[in-house]
């Protein structure tokens, strides 16, 4: 499986419209899934009004702890080994936030009263869906949880199991946690961006994420024509090639809130289709063990 992550230092770019479209070009000739990796909004799903359930929508849970009083000593050390800032230890009483915790188990593996016992918390959820010809995954975080790359990270393994010869991942805007989790492990990224002063600076910190992952990075320039910020040149400074460019229509301008696919306009389509030719000719090879 090849994996293009479609992310943008910013949001509004058109970065899910885009990913939409990329996705539905790919499924015309080959086994595709579009994975929507931006837990805390996700709407990729929603250019696919049409699209039906095809499997079950399993629960994403972490293991947290919670303290049995009658055996803790109050000693902290478990507070001392929670990177997280998840357990206070105030006058030998231990306070757990279950909420920041991120289930990794160093607290219980320290504990030396064996006084911590771990509990499952549903953190979100994933759902694969089925549009014709093309396969989709939905990340969805639970409503006030803010562990989104726990759910990140399940929507990855399970996507990796669903078989298709490419996946293709609308991840969250920006360079945070989020962004990083979404994009590990992807193969090419393509990054959107308008031509605004705005998108350009934020365009350079996503930029340099990908250097940082060693992630092979194309820019698509949406809404061309748009603004009069240079992002080719911009690029061309950064030495990362510009695969394609998205004229600025303004009937298209509404798509990303109605959330339209232009799958008849062979305009764009045959756009997508340079897109992904060039993010899939620029994408580094998987060594197989
Ligand atoms: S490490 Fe165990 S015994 Fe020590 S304070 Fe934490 S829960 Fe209590
Ligand atoms: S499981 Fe990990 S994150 Fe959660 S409280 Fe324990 S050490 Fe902290």
């Amino acid at each position: 499986m090849t994996v293009l992550a479609v992310a943008s230092g910013k949001g509004g770019t058109g970065k899910t419209t885009v990913a939409a479209h990329l996705a539905s070009a790919s499924a015309r000739t080959r086994s595709t899934i579009l994975v929507d990796l931006d837990v805390e909004a996700p709407d990729a799903t929603g250019y696919f009004p049409a699209a039906h359930a095809t499997g079950d929508t399993e629960a994403v849970s972490v293991l947290v702890p919670e303290v049995v009083e009658s055996l803790c000593t109050g000693c902290g050390l478990c507070a001392r080994a929670c990177r997280f800032g998840a357990i206070l230890v105030i006058g030998g009483v231990v306070t757990i936030d279950q909420k920041v915790c991120k289930g990794c188990g160093r607290c219980v593996a320290v504990c030396p009263a064996k006084a911590l016992k771990e509990v499952k918390m549903n953190v979100g959820e994933t759902t694969r869906r089925s549009a014709d010809s093309l396969d989709l995954l939905e990340g969805r975080m639970a409503v006030g949880d803010i562990r989104s790359t726990v759910v990140i990270e399940a929507a990855k393994r399970r996507a990796a199991l669903a078989g298709a010869s490419l996946q293709i991942r609308d991840c969250p805007p920006g360079v945070s946690c989020p962004a990083t989790h979404a994009i590990e492990g992807a193969d090419y990224l393509i990054l959107i961006a308008e031509p605004t002063e705005f998108s350009i600076h934020d365009l350079g910190a996503a930029v340099k994420l990908g250097r940082e992952r060693g992630i092979p990075t194309g820019v698509v320039i949406n809404k061309d024509g748009f603004g009069t910020a240079d992002v080719a040149g911009f690029c061309a400074s950064e030495g990362v090639p510009v695969i394609g460019r998205i004229a600025f229509l303004r009937e298209r301008a509404a798509s990303g809130a109605t959330a339209t696919l232009w799958l008849q306009d062979p305009l764009i389509m045959d756009e997508m289709d340079r897109i992904l030719s060039r993010a899939l000719a620029g994408a580094r090879t998987r060594s197989v063990s």
